[in-house]
């Protein structure tokens, strides 16, 4: 008899690394405490079950990362894409679904597979033996979550994200900004330039006090609490308890020259900190925030030097349960302390649906490629899976890990290619490009390896 793999969790991740296994072969139990014990966003017992949007953002596979995780998702046979495309809803160019027919569609397929069954329970410890992934996304239960903490240590395990917006760094206007770390601290030129600082007067911080207060927020979802607060405040949180307290946090103007402007001291400064290795992205600095997307962009471009600049994501605040995954995990997915552990889906550090189910997607032909004894070819870093893995395993850095969407900031730049927001368009195309190219040279080769045994 084949070993079974187990899976903890029938969400996105977790449906999809069960078909991919599955389709490989390799026999499948799906552990998923849903209707049993639920959760205070699912409504249901279906696997794939989509919380909240009924969405899986753009389909554009030429000029948008997700877009492009969605054909390297439908080039490997994935289940959620496929029937996402099968109960798709007319919305332009994003790939929306009618979320009810689409969750069971899901079901129905896992359970009609001769490989797969489900188990409805819920999993409380980190088994030592067998192969597992766990999914449990970003409810995963309070118990599992305490097992999970006793294994990595209680601050490698977070239960909320506070998600500050990333920058594209080629879009920050370096005519304005400039790199400084404060008091020129650090033992390398690296580390003495490694913040981008945007310079306010007096009257564009006032501007821009005005405009955080009265900005559209967004409330919590019912049964998030909200006593994480200590330690992250929001920025309009922090605006609201009086117009200096940003100038005394976050916004300080201390210990930095403005070379631009060195015999005028700036009133406020905002600080921007590498967030990869690559150096394409930026995050800025202490300005998580519950403000709605739309207003964020408003607000944030009026920071002198960011009046252009593109967001690879926008910040935000909310329930997530993710481990630091650059510190935790292998290159394989794989607990570093317990191999026989794999992790998936948004738990990992990545987020969102199509993330989610990239993640589950990679990790479970992983874990069935090692219980088939077969070789599974590394995934290139230049695809969007690649560039996803890359980040979550090792590219980002660890000490300010927060979830990450798919955004062409993660992948390797190209030569040759304009930069800046005008080469934008041929930029994106030669990115997916040779993402397509990678995928399916990575696909073929798993198939060849296959025929060949
Ligand atoms: C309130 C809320 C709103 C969101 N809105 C959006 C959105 O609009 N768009 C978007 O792209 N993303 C959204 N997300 C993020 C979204 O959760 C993920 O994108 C996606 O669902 C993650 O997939 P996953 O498979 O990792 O986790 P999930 O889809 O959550 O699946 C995890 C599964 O594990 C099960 N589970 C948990 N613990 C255990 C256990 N101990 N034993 C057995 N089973 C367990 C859960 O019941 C669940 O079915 C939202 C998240 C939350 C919390």
């Amino acid at each position: 008899m084949k070993t079974e793999l187990h899976i903890v969790g029938g969400g996105m991740a977790g449906s999809e690394a069960a078909w991919q296994a599955a389709s490989m072969g390799v026999p499948v139990v799906i552990h998923e405490m849903r209707p049993k014990v639920g959760t205070f966003a699912h409504r249901t017992g279906n696997l794939g079950e989509m919380v909240c949007s009924n969405s899986f953002r753009s389909d554009d596979d030429e000029q948008n990362a997700v877009g492009l995780l969605h054909w390297e998702m439908m080039h490997a046979g994935g289940l959620i894409m496929r029937t996402a495309h099968a109960h798709r809803l007319p919305a332009g160019g994003a790939l929306a679904v009618d979320r009810d027919p689409f969750a069971q569609a899901v079901t129905d397929a896992l359970t009609a597979h001769p490989n797969v069954r489900v188990s409805h329970e819920e999993v409380t410890e980190l088994p030592t033996d067998g192969h597992w992934i766990f999914a449990t996304g970003p409810l995963t239960s309070t118990a599992l979550g305490a097992a999970i903490q006793a294994e990595t240590g209680a601050e490698r395990l977070a239960f909320f994200d506070a998600i500050a917006p990333i920058v594209y760094a080629d879009t920050i206007d370096m005519d304005i900004a400039w790199r400084q770390s404060r008091y020129d601290k650090g033992e390398t030129e690296a580390e003495r330039t490694a913040y981008i600082n945007c310079p306010m007067t007096r009257e564009q911080y006032d501007a821009f006090i005005d405009a955080l207060l009265a900005a559209d927020k967004t409330e919590f979802h019912e049964g998030e609490t909200a006593g994480y607060f200590d330690g992250c405040l929001p920025i309009e949180v922090m605006a609201e308890r009086g117009r200096e307290t940003l100038r005394h946090g976050p916004m300080k103007p201390v210990g930095l020259t403005n070379p631009h402007d060195p015999e005028h001291k700036p009133w406020a400064v905002v600080q921007l900190r590498r967030d990869n290795a690559l150096g394409t992205l930026y995050n800025i600095v202490g300005f998580q925030t519950k403000m709605k997307y739309g207003a964020q962009k408003d607000v944030f471009r009026m920071i002198p030097g960011l009046g252009e600049a593109n967001f690879a994501r926008l910040g935000g605040i909310h329930r997530n349960t993710f481990l630091n995954s650059p510190t935790l995990l292998d290159e394989r997915m794989r607990l570093r302390t317990r191999p026989n552990i794999r992790f998936a889906g948004q738990v990992t550090g990545v987020e969102g649906y199509v993330e989610s189910a990239a993640m589950g997607l990679i990790a479970g032909r992983m874990a069935a490629s090692e219980i088939l004894d077969q070789d599974l070819p590394v995934v290139p870093q230049d695809t969007a899976h690649g560039a996803l893995m890359h980040h979550i395993s090792g590219g980002a850095e660890a000490k300010t890990f927060q979830p990450m969407n798919v955004n062409f900031g993660l992948f390797r730049p190209l030569d040759g290619i304009r930069g800046g927001r005008r080469g934008r368009r041929d930029r994106y195309k030669a990115y997916t490009d040779r993402a397509k190219a990678a995928w399916t040279e990575w696909l073929h080769a798993q198939r060849a390896s296959r025929a060949a045994e």
